[in-house]
């Protein structure tokens, strides 16, 4: 496995391979992100990975500074998936000192996330479409995971022609439902504990929708009541939404997004399901 630094010498890989598949990550790997390599060694003839921490999509009181970082850790871990490649830039790689160029998405990243965390998909469809530039894959693999994450790169990737496949890969959960996060590494134990009540409150939602509940405020009323129970979370939002414009839904049809965003601790976690999915 190789481990660049620079984008010229990510050119030079890129034109020794065929097809390619990228997984772009924050590192501090987990089996989620494993998954991601696993469906691009699938797919392709060759796999890159990034591993970087982009500060453009970190708001000032985010945890830029604190979020966690084991570079040598994740390099083991993609190598034993059979990752070809992996691009580590430093920070003044990506943005050197007269970098200038940004992509404002539009009204995709205004709601949920885009709403709580201004500029954050700023940050990411810029970083993700220098990423694409960079490498060049023919695929790129994302977690449903971080579903508005995902519809905003589509978006992008539809409105800039970019000529990539984007694939979105489904959520690996721990054993009680908690979705691997990187961030679960803030977790005490007893607020690791109170995690798993995002899972219970998206799959209480999907109990009463299959039990034929069609009314989004009764099912954002479901979990918020399942997510008020546990004494160590702080409800953000709770949403059921149109999976591809993001928009709250008042009435719900198989495929819509139910997702969340909870406090626990100092610890900001999301998580969603599909309805029917
Ligand atoms: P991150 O390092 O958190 O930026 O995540 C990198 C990629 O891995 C993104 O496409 C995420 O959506 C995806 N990802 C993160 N956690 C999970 C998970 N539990 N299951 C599947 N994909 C995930």
């Amino acid at each position: 496995m190789e481990v660049l630094e620079t984008v010229e010498l990510v050119r030079e890989w890129r034109g020794r391979h065929r097809t390619v598949g990228l997984v772009p990550t924050m590192g501090c790997l987990h089996p989620g992100h494993l998954s991601l390599v696993r469906r691009a060694r699938a797919e392709n003839d060759a796999v890159a990975a990034s591993v970087f921490v982009n500060p453009s999509q970190f708001g000032p009181g985010e945890d830029l500074a604190a979020y966690p970082r084991d570079l040598p850790r994740d390099l083991d871990m993609l190598s034993g998936e059979g990752c070809d490649m992996v691009f580590a830039p430093p920070v003044a790689e990506m943005y050197p000192a007269d970098y200038q160029t940004w992509i404002e998405v539009g009204a995709v990243a205004d709601a949920l996330e885009g709403a709580r965390r201004p500029g954050h998909f700023r940050g990411v469809a810029t970083v993700v479409a220098k990423l694409l530039g960079i490498v060049q894959p023919d695929r790129a693999y994302f977690g449903r995971k971080d579903a508005q994450q995902l519809a905003v790169i589509r978006t992008v990737a539809r409105d800039l022609n970019l000529a990539v496949d984007i694939v979105g890969c489904a959520t690996v959960r721990e054993a009680d439902g908690l979705a691997m996060s990187s961030r679960n590494t803030y977790l005490d134990a007893a607020q690791r504990r109170a995690a798993a009540v995002l899972y219970r409150a998206l799959t209480a939602a999907e109990a009463s929708w299959r039990a034929g509940e069609r009314d989004a405020e009764s099912l954002r009323g479901r979990m918020r009541a399942v997510l008020d129970a546990e004494p160590l979370a702080q409800t953000e939002y709770v949403s059921v939404a149109d999976p591809v414009t993001l928009r709250e839904l008042r009435e719900v049809g198989a495929g819509a997004l139910v997702s969340m965003a909870v406090r626990i601790g100092r610890t900001r976690l999301i998580d969603n399901l599909v309805l029917g999915g």
